[in-house]
């Protein structure tokens, strides 16, 4: 086969578009490429390429989503068993979400992020209404499941196929003909996602290339010191806490789990979409981290929806960032508010590109602080929502292989080789 075509260059592939949609990008922007007047490149051709191959991955999601959890929770053929991954998991999750947090905000209140800058934020910021705790809640549960299907809502779409998955078991013979059903469907959906992603190379191409033509590097100078210091956390978080995480409670080594996951990052960085990189996330966690399908198929769409820790990270250094540059002085309650809110603000909201400032604006109000001050860190945020969506994925890798590991769902074998594997099947 082709090695452009060839699922094993595939990470390789990814790379190569990603550095040349940067240089093409870049050079855009250069010779005058802007939001306003992006020019025939950066307004029509790469937004084209960009968005049919972040559609089609997405028309992927609630099919793969549903099938897979199905047949994954019917394979575990235990309702106790399921019961404790999922607190374990949950548990992950949030626990996971609260050190990045406060990985942020010691980060920015060390660094005094903000101190001594002019904020002046004519730039509006129109702030979406947050849902209320208890509105988020009732919304797991799916009235009726084609809507949820339909409008694309995972937590509820999970919730559904759980519940599908444990009649199935229940329901002896009839539930082991639907099931073989669904296995086979399964299998044919896996397959367009090998298929699909194929394109990726390209559709890294258009979609970093873009963003680099139209970013104004300059608000990035402007406000490079809240920049850097979102992007230090999201670093420190990514490799020491993860690294550490991962060695303690699994045992396993950080530095092959890094390696396992480059593709799934690079693709996360590219889209900035954790529910567009979703089908590469549960193929690689099975086919490259060892993870079986019982568990993948369960924590990772769980994780995609729910553990945001690099949007986390964002919004803890921008809250201090702000308060800070308006001479508002935030307490110790404050933090714990932006914790608690921050944490909590991520479950149920889509992994879609921005929305972590959309949820910003709910931790903003928490804590009294002005809304549309958001509109000052806007125009960096693409670059930073990039970033954050890779260590965000990163983050539901991890918990997803301690689980499986814990559970002794995990195949070292997988974990240790060079290649996917992409044949295997569990
Ligand atoms: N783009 C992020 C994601 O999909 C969410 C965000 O922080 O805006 O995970």
């Amino acid at each position: 086969m082709n090695s452009l075509f060839d699922p094993k260059y595939l990470t390789r592939n990814i790379l190569i578009g990603m550095g040349l949609g940067a240089a093409v990008g870049t050079a855009l922007n250069l010779t005058g490429a802007t939001v306003a007047e992006p020019g025939i490149l950066a307004g029509e051709v790469f937004p084209l390429i960009g968005d049919v191959f972040v559609r089609s991955l997405q028309l992927l999601v609630v099919p793969l989503v549903l099938l897979s959890l199905m047949c994954g929770t019917a394979a575990l053929d235990d309702v106790r068993k399921l019961g404790r991954i999922g607190i374990k998991t949950v548990a992950f999750y949030i626990g996971t979400t609260a050190v990045a947090i406060s990985i942020a905000i010691t980060l920015a209140v060390v660094f005094r992020a903000g101190a001594g800058f002019d904020l002046n934020y004519e730039a509006e910021f129109a702030a979406k209404d947050s849902p209320g705790l208890r509105a988020v809640l009732t919304n797991i549960f799916p009235k009726n499941p084609f809507t949820a299907m339909a409008e694309g809502k995972m937590l509820q779409v999970i919730v559904f196929a759980i519940l599908f998955g444990i009649a199935m078991c229940l329901a002896g013979e009839a539930g082991r003909r639907v099931l073989s059903i669904a296995q086979d469907l399964n299998e044919v959906v896996m397959k367009l996602v090998v298929v699909l992603l194929m394109a990726a190379p390209f559709g890294v191409f258009a979609l970093v290339g873009k963003t680099f033509a139209l970013e104004g590097f300059g608000a990035i100078l402007a406000l490079g010191q809240y920049f850097i210091l979102v992007l230090a956390a999201l670093l420190l978080h990514a490799f020491v806490t993860y690294g550490l995480v991962l060695k303690t409670f699994s045992g396993l080594s950080a530095g092959r789990f890094f390696k396992q996951m480059r593709r799934v990052q690079l693709f996360a960085f590219s889209t900035a979409s954790s529910n567009a990189t979703l089908p590469l996330s549960m193929e690689n966690a099975e086919r490259n981290l060892g993870v079986n399908r019982s568990i993948g198929s369960f924590t990772i769409p769980l994780g995609a929806t729910i553990n945001m820790d690099g949007t986390a990270i964002m919004q803890g250094v921008a809250t201090v960032f702000i308060a800070t540059a308006l001479n508002i002085d935030l307490g110790i309650q404050d933090y714990l508010m932006v914790i608690l809110t921050a944490t909590l603000a991520s479950i149920g909201t889509a992994g879609v590109p921005g929305v972590g400032l959309v949820m910003l604006a709910m931790v903003f109000s928490q804590v009294g602080l002005p809304v549309a001050a958001i509109g000052v860190i806007y125009g960096v945020d693409r670059l930073l929502d990039m970033a954050r969506t890779a260590v965000n994925v990163t983050g539901d890798a991890v918990v997803s292989t301690i689980v499986a590991k814990s559970e002794g769902e995990f195949r070292q074998e997988v974990f240790d080789a060079d290649e996917p594997q992409w044949e295997e099947r569990k």
